[in-house]
C-alpha cells in the first residue's frame, strides 16, 4: 500500500437505480420485490415468439422528473435502442436501452467535499429496463425471470470525482434526490440502486487520462468508498512498478477488500446497438415536461438552507432532520400543529435528541408511530412544567411501545410533575431533617452536597419533582438557615 501524493484519481460513476413504479417498463406484469421465483413473467419480460413492448408511461414520467431535479436537459425526442448481449438471465438476448439518442444529458449534482461544495456533472440519465436474475445454489444455477424488464435508469457521471470520499458523497446526494422524489428506494442490499465506478489514476499536471478499470455491482456505500481506495492504491502500485493498467472489469470482494478481474471490458460495438423496431421514438410534449416540472418535491438541499434560514436552526440539525423524508415531513407537520407555541428549535430537538435515538433503539421503525399532534401533546407537557424532561423520555417511550397519548400515560402512571411550593418545601424539609450531617457540611461550604439534596428530592417524588423548583426552595432553606444563624 502507498499514499503517494504525485499521483491523482480519475473516478466516473455509472448508477442504476430501478423506478418504482406500479408495473414493469414494457408489459404490464408487477413490479415488486420478492414475489415466488417465475410468477411476475407474462410473454413479453419471457421473450415470446410475436410479443411485442408497450412504453410505460409512469416510467417515463419518474425518469423525467429524476433528470429535473439533476439539472439534466430533457430531449423533446429520444430513441430506444438494443442493446445485445448473451446472458442466461436475459431471454430476448439483448436489452432495451438508450443510447444514441437518451431521455435526457447535460446535468451536474452539487456534492459537499472536505474542500466545499463541488459540481459533478452529469452526461446523461437515459431509460433501460432491467435483466432478470440468476441463483447459484451448490452446483446448480437457477434463473428466475420476475425482475427481467423491471424499469431503471442508468445515470451516468462524467469524470469529475478525484476520490473514493467525493464517489460516496455524489452517490449519495444522488441516493437522497431519488428516494425523496419517490423514484427509487434507493436501496442497495437488494438491488434496486447499483453502482459501477469506472476508476483511473494519472500523473498530477498530466492533461490525459489513464486506462480506466471498472468495478461492479458494489452493494454499499462503505464498500463503494473501500473498492475506490484500494483500486486507487492498486494502480498507483502497478504504474510505479512500471506496468501498465489494463482495461478491464472488477469485482469488488469484501471480505478480503481487494477487487479482482473477472473479463475484459467490452467497448460499446461489442453491443452492436441499433435502434429497437418495436418501438416508436419517444416525444416529449412541454406540457408533459411542465407538468412533471410543477409534481416536483422540495429537495433535500434546498430544505436544508431554508430550515437554516427560515427556522434558524443550525446546519447541523438541518441535515440530521432531512436525511429522511419521512422525518422531514414529520418536523414540518409539528411545525404546523404547534402553530408557534414552542419555540422551533425545541420542537427539533425533541426530535433530533429523544424521537430519533428512541426510534433507532427499536430497530426497523424508520418512522414514527406517532402521530405530530400527539408528539406536540408530550412536548408542551413537558415545556409547560406539567411533568419534567426526565418524566418526558419515560412517557415517549411508552407511547411508542403502547401507541398510547401523552395524556393517558402521565395519567394511568401517576407522573405529573409535583411543582407546588408548599409540596416540595415539606420534601425538602424531609430531606434535611434526615441527613442533619451533610446539611451542616453544606452550610459550612461543601458545594458539591447541594446536588446530594436535588437528588435526596428527586428520589421522594420518584423524579416527579420540577427541579427548577426543587433549586430554588432548597436555595431558600440554605439562605434562612445562614441568615437565622448569622
Ligand atoms: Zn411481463
Amino acid at each position: 500500500m502507498n499514499n503517494n501524493d504525485s499521483f491523482e484519481a480519475v473516478i466516473g460513476l455509472e448508477v442504476h437505480s430501478q423506478l418504482l413504479t406500479k408495473t414493469k417498463m414494457f408489459c404490464p406484469c408487477p413490479n415488486v420485490f420478492g414475489m415466488e421465483p417465475n410468477t411476475a413473467v407474462c410473454p413479453v419480460c419471457l421473450a415470446l415468439p410475436g410479443a411485442l413492448p408497450v412504453i410505460n408511461f409512469e416510467g417515463v414520467k419518474l425518469a423525467v422528473k429524476a433528470a429535473l431535479a439533476l439539472n439534466i436537459d430533457i430531449n423533446r425526442k429520444s430513441l430506444f435502442a438494443r442493446k445485445n448481449y448473451f446472458y442466461p438471465d436475459l431471454p430476448k438476448g439483448y436489452q432495451i436501452s438508450q443510447y444514441l439518442d437518451p431521455v435526457s444529458s447535460n446535468g451536474y449534482l452539487n456534492i459537499q467535499t472536505g474542500g466545499g461544495e463541488k459540481k459533478i456533472r452529469i452526461n446523461r440519465l437515459h431509460i433501460e429496463e432491467d435483466a432478470g436474475k440468476l441463483i447459484h445454489i451448490g452446483n446448480q444455477s437457477y434463473v428466475d425471470l420476475n425482475r427481467a424488464g423491471t424499469p431503471l435508469v442508468e445515470i451516468v457521471s462524467e469524470p469529475d470525482i478525484n476520490s473514493a470520499s467525493e464517489a460516496a458523497a455524489y452517490l449519495k446526494a444522488l441516493r437522497e434526490t431519488l428516494v425523496y422524489l419517490g423514484v427509487s428506494d434507493g436501496n442497495m442490499e437488494e438491488g434496486s440502486f447499483r453502482c459501477d465506478a469506472n476508476v483511473s489514476v494519472r500523473r498530477k499536471g498530466d492533461p490525459r487520462l489513464g486506462t480506466r478499470a471498472e468495478v461492479k455491482n458494489v452493494n454499499s456505500f462503505k464498500f463503494v468508498e473501500k473498492a475506490i481506495e484500494y483500486e486507487i492504491e492498486r494502480q498507483i502500485d502497478v504504474v510505479l512498478s512500471g506496468g501498465k493498467v489494463i482495461q478491464e472489469t472488477r469485482l469488488y470482494d469484501s471480505k478480503e477488500n481487494i477487487t479482482r478481474p473477472m473479463r475484459g471490458k467490452e467497448d460499446a460495438h461489442d453491443y452492436r446497438y441499433f435502434e429497437e423496431p418495436d418501438l416508436p421514438p419517444l416525444i416529449l410534449s412541454e406540457e408533459f415536461i411542465s407538468e412533471v416540472k410543477n409534481s416536483l418535491t422540495e429537495l433535500p438541499a434546498v430544505k436544508r438552507g431554508r430550515y437554516v434560514s427560515e427556522y434558524k436552526l443550525t446546519e447541523y440539525d438541518a441535515e440530521v432532520l432531512t436525511q429522511d423524508k419521512d422525518i422531514a415531513h414529520y418536523f414540518e407537520d409539528l411545525i404546523k400543529e404547534n402553530g408557534g407555541r414552542v419555540g422551533i428549535k425545541k420542537l427539533a430537538n425533541w426530535i433530533i435528541n429523544e424521537l430519533l435515538s428512541e426510534l433507532k433503539a427499536r430497530e426497523g421503525e424508520g418512522r414514527s408511530p406517532i402521530k405530530a399532534q400527539d408528539f406536540l401533546e408530550l412536548i408542551t407537557a413537558v415545556e409547560s412544567g406539567s411533568i419534567n424532561r426526565n418524566t418526558g423520555k419515560t412517557v415517549l417511550a411508552e407511547m411508542l411501545s403502547s401507541r398510547k397519548k401523552a395524556g393517558e400515560v402521565i395519567k394511568e402512571k401517576n407522573l405529573a410533575q409535583v411543582s407546588d411550593d408548599k409540596g416540595i418545601e415539606e420534601i425538602i424539609k424531609q430531606a434535611i431533617d434526615e441527613n442533619r450531617k451533610e446539611f451542616a457540611d453544606l452550610i459550612s461550604g461543601k458545594d458539591k452536597l447541594f446536588g446530594f439534596f436535588v437528588g435526596e428530592a428527586m428520589k421522594k417524588t420518584k423524579g416527579k419533582a420540577n427541579p427548577k423548583k426543587v433549586n430554588e426552595i432548597l436555595q431558600k432553606n440554605i439562605e434562612n438557615y445562614k441568615s437565622g444563624r448569622s
